[in-house]
C-alpha cells in the first residue's frame, strides 16, 4: 500500500464520528477493506449499530498473535474550541488532527494496514495473525469483554494493543512498550434497611447503621492485604461515594457505598470479588442484614513478562524500523488488555501504538511520520514473533 493509500484508510477512519456509538460504521469499512485484499473476516454484532470484527491471516495450529484496537472514541468536548472539525480530518506539517486520531484511530489504521500488506507481501508467518477491533473501550471495555467470553483469545498467545504510547519530548515523540497496568474494580454494596417512624425507631431497621458496620470490616480486610508488586505497587481501596437515607423523620430503609480499587495481580479482581461476596455473607446471617454487592466494572491487572519473546520481537523490531530500542514501562491508564487478561490470563500483553499524549484532548493529533513508521514496525512485530 503507498503512503497516500495508508493516509486515505486513517482518515476515513476519523470521519466516522465513534464517539461512543456507531462502530459499526467502522467495523464495516474495515470489512469492506480487508475483503478487498482477500482477508476473511467476520463483524460481531453486539449493540444496535455497534459491531466488533474479527480477521486472521496464517494458521492457529501454530502461535497466535493478535492485534487489537477499538473503535470508539471520547466525545470531542466543546466544538467551539477545536481548530477544524473533528470529525474531518484535517492535516498540515506533517500532522493530521482530529477527534480519535491518536485514540487510537492511527493505531487501528496501522494495524489493519500492517495485515493487508503482509498478507499481500506473502510473508512467512509460522501461526497466526489475528485483528480484533473492538467497541466502547473508552468507557466499559465491553468489546473486549465480548469478544474474550466468545473466545476470541482463548488460543492467543500475544497481545499488542495499539493504545497511543507516545510522549512528545522537544518536538520528538518517544515511545516506550507499556507491559504492565494496574487493574480497577468498581463495586456497589446496597444495604437494605426498614422504614419506621422516626418515633419507633425499634420498628425500623437502620441500613445506615449496617452499612458503616460492614464498611469498618472491609476497610479492615484491604488495610490486611499487604502484597506489593515490585511495578505496580500495592492495592489502593477508596470507597468513595456514601449515601443512605431520606428524610428526618424516618429510620433510613436504604444506603449504598460506591467504592473503587486500582488491583494489582496478587489481589486480582476475581479474588476480591470473592472475598468481599465471603464477608457480605457473613453479614447477612446475622439478624437485620440486608447486603448486596453489584459489581460496576471489573478489568483485571495487566502485567507481562519482561523478558517475555514478545518483548524480545518488539525490542528487536523497533531497532530496525526505528533505529532505537524501545524502553518498557508501566502505565496508570487502563485498556482492553485487562478484559483479555481476564480470560487468557498467560498471555504476554504490551500495549504500544503510534498515538501521544494529545489523546482525549481538544486538537488531537499524531505525526504522519510515527503513522507509517508504526505500520512497518507492526509488520516486523508479527514477522519476529511467528517465526
Ligand atoms: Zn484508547
Amino acid at each position: 500500500m503507498g503512503k497516500e493509500e495508508q493516509l486515505q484508510v486513517l482518515k476515513d477512519l476519523v470521519a466516522f464520528n465513534t464517539v461512543d456509538a456507531n462502530e459499526r460504521d467502522i467495523a464495516d469499512y474495515l470489512s469492506q477493506l480487508l475483503k478487498k485484499h482477500g482477508i476473511e473476516n467476520e463483524i460481531v454484532d453486539q449493540f444496535d449499530n455497534r459491531s466488533n470484527l474479527v480477521a486472521h491471516i496464517g494458521s492457529s495450529s501454530e502461535k497466535v498473535l493478535a492485534f487489537a484496537g477499538h473503535e470508539d472514541t471520547v466525545h470531542e468536548n466543546n466544538l467551539a474550541d477545536w481548530t477544524h472539525d473533528p470529525f474531518i480530518p484535517f492535516v498540515e506539517d506533517g500532522k493530521i488532527y482530529g477527534r480519535g486520531v491518536t485514540d487510537m484511530k492511527s493505531g487501528l489504521a496501522a494495524q489493519v494496514i500492517a495485515l493487508i500488506e503482509l498478507k499481500e507481501e506473502h510473508a512467512e508467518l509460522s501461526g497466526q495473525l489475528r485483528f480484533l477491533a473492538t467497541i466502547s473501550e473508552e468507557l466499559t471495555q465491553g468489546g473486549a469483554n465480548f469478544l474474550s467470553k466468545r473466545g476470541d483469545v482463548d488460543d492467543v498467545d500475544a497481545i499488542v494493543i495499539g493504545e497511543p504510547t507516545g510522549q512528545r519530548q522537544n518536538n520528538q515523540n518517544h515511545h516506550s512498550i507499556v507491559y504492565a497496568h494496574k487493574g480497577a474494580l468498581i463495586y456497589t454494596v446496597k444495604s437494605i434497611g426498614k422504614a419506621a417512624h422516626s418515633s419507633t425507631p425499634e420498628l425500623g431497621i437502620d441500613a445506615i447503621d449496617n452499612l458503616i458496620n460492614y464498611r469498618q470490616e472491609e476497610k479492615q480486610y484491604f488495610a490486611k492485604q499487604t502484597s506489593v508488586d515490585d511495578i505496580l505497587g500495592k492495592t489502593i481501596y477508596t470507597p468513595d461515594i456514601f449515601e443512605g437515607g431520606k428524610q428526618v423523620n424516618s429510620i433510613p430503609d436504604f444506603a449504598y457505598q460506591k467504592v473503587m480499587v486500582r488491583t494489582i495481580p496478587q489481589l486480582n479482581n476475581n479474588q476480591i470479588i470473592a472475598d468481599l461476596q465471603e464477608l457480605i455473607d457473613s453479614f447477612n446471617q446475622k439478624d437485620g442484614y440486608n447486603l448486596e454487592l453489584e459489581i460496576n466494572f471489573s478489568g483485571y491487572p495487566v502485567k507481562s513478562d519482561a523478558d517475555s519473546s514478545l518483548v524480545k520481537a518488539t525490542q528487536d523490531a523497533s531497532d530496525a524500523i526505528l533505529g532505537t530500542r524501545l524502553d518498557l514501562k508501566a502505565l496508570s491508564m487502563g485498556t482492553d488488555a485487562s478484559q483479555f487478561k481476564a480470560r487468557k490470563e498467560d498471555a504476554d500483553v504490551i500495549i504500544l501504538g503510534p498515538g501521544n499524549d494529545t489523546a482525549h484532548q481538544t486538537d488531537e493529533y499524531v505525526d504522519l511520520e510515527s503513522f507509517y513508521s508504526f505500520i512497518r514496525l507492526y509488520k516486523q512485530i508479527a514477522i519476529n514473533y511467528l517465526k
